[in-house]
């Protein structure tokens, strides 16, 4: 079975093809760094982390490029505020943003382009969409002239009549229709670039439109970000594509869903946001992780500390079998490198169906359940089987159970302490027994 996803810009759950062979061209929309990111924002952090994973172990040679927006008004108000440079702030919050990645279990991309080592493309991009009648300058602004695309809306399902009625009347004159969109912002304040138009920066939607084509040329494969990103951000970056490259930017669109807290949108305005920095990056980071992994991708996840903590007992569960079986077949001498072909395939076969990822999590407990049984009907053959296909799965998800194997001297006191039960020496048993807690292997 192939792998089929579900394509935002079409609607339809598709089979997945990428453009050039088995080479997989793939763009996430990354932070703009000017604070600390929370668990809502680490949902992509970890989809597409996991994404790039399961289309290499799928056999794709997958290139995953995620940007920082590294120049925006919140930056700039952040240095005037604080006093110091844009550039200071945007390496504080991108050093914070990769820290906060790896507390989750996610990789840096291979490519991470950064908006400010692109203005001179993005300049060129706005030249040339003001040549073709795409856009134009208004008091040292340039705006995207929406009505030149007939398909406006077309990711987010809204025709540009309902999307005008919606749209708020602007109080700014200088657009000659509302839900027309900055392509270049004059600025008076804080850092800014020269440019044919007069000084200022970019606007966000250029950003993304310009890195993508400098790195991938003009159609890549899977273009992803978080749901709220779909209008007007994506539906902005492909109106600058219809009318520079005459294409849909990408292929195929993936969006992740929200993530609520207690059924409220996590802000800073509330107060109920939970950052990923102040989440330890062993256990918890773990837990939130399989939270994230395990829901729905496309859904909104209700978050509560009920459902971190029962995710915290599935976790807790895996590691506590995993710890015991792989002592015990380490104690043996009897720990394989072979997988059981048929569960490999059942995985395949749920996360090739739009990522039924709750069949996985199904499946990960059965495999769990029958270490546990082979384990105590002391069936190493099988044990071994099931315990490294648990490990292959678990590194596709790169779900880490920080469990290492013992080493020289754990290895001895686990045999002394195995030895001492078998002869019923009980007193040497307990002895050996405290060792092995104080290691926390048992
Ligand atoms: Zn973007």
């Amino acid at each position: 079975m192939a792998l089929v996803i579900y394509n935002s810009l079409t609607n339809k759950v598709e089979e997945f093809k990428p453009i050039n062979g088995n080479k997989v061209n793939m763009y996430v929309c990354g932070p703009t760094v000017y604070g600390y990111i929370h668990i809502g924002n680490a949902r992509p952090v970890i989809f597409y982390d996991m994404l790039r994973r399961y289309l290499a172990f799928s056999g794709y040679d997958v290139t995953y490029a995620s940007n920082i927006t590294d120049v925006d008004d919140k930056i700039i108000n952040k240095a005037i505020s604080e006093n110091t440079t844009e550039k200071v702030v945007a390496k504080m919050f991108e050093d914070a943003y990769w820290d906060s990645v790896e507390r989750v279990g996610s990789s840096k991309p291979d490519l991470i382009p950064h908006a400010t080592d692109y203005i001179n493309e993005m300049i060129e991009l706005i030249e040339d969409l003001i040549q073709k009648g795409y856009a134009y300058v208004s008091s040292g602004d340039v705006f995207f002239r929406v009505s030149k695309i007939k398909d406006y809306g077309c990711l987010s399902n809204q025709q540009i009549e309902e999307l005008n009625s919606g749209a708020r009347i602007s109080v700014d004159d200088k657009k000659e229709n509302p839900l027309d969109f900055a392509l270049w912002k004059k600025t008076e304040v804080g850092i800014k670039w020269d440019s044919p138009f007069g000084s200022g920066r970019p606007g966000w939607h250029t950003e993304c439109v310009v890195m993508n084509h400098k790195l991938f040329g003009d159609v890549i494969d899977i273009h992803g970000g978080g749901m709220d990103l779909k209008f007007p951000h994506h539906e902005n970056e492909i109106a600058q594509a219809e009318a520079a490259y005459g294409s849909h930017l990408a292929k195929y669109w993936i969006h992740v869903g929200r993530l609520d807290l207690n059924g409220v949108k996590m802000s800073k305005s509330l107060g109920n946001v939970i950052y990923v920095k102040d989440i330890d990056n062993t256990h918890d980071g773990m837990v939130l992780r399989c939270l994230i992994l395990f829901s729905p991708y496309r859904q909104m996840i209700p978050y509560s500390m009920d459902l971190f903590n029962q995710y915290a007992k599935e976790y807790d569960k895996w590691v506590r079998a995993y710890k015991q079986c792989l002592f015990e077949l380490q104690y043996k001498g009897l720990l394989k490198d072979e997988v059981d072909p048929s569960l490999i395939d059942e995985f395949k076969k749920y996360m090739d169906d739009d990522f039924n990822v709750q069949n996985v999590l199904t499946l990960i407990n059965n495999i769990v359940k029958v270490m546990n049984t082979s384990l105590r009907a002391k069936d190493y053959d099988t044990l071994a089987l099931k315990l490294h296909t648990l490990e292959v799965i678990l590194d596709v998800l790169h779900i880490n159970l920080f469990v290492d194997k013992m080493t020289e001297e754990q290895l001895a006191v686990y045999k002394e302490w195995q030895e001492a039960r078998l002869n019923k020496d009980f007193e040497k048993a307990d002895i050996a027994r405290a060792k092995l807690v104080e290691w926390k292997l048992v």
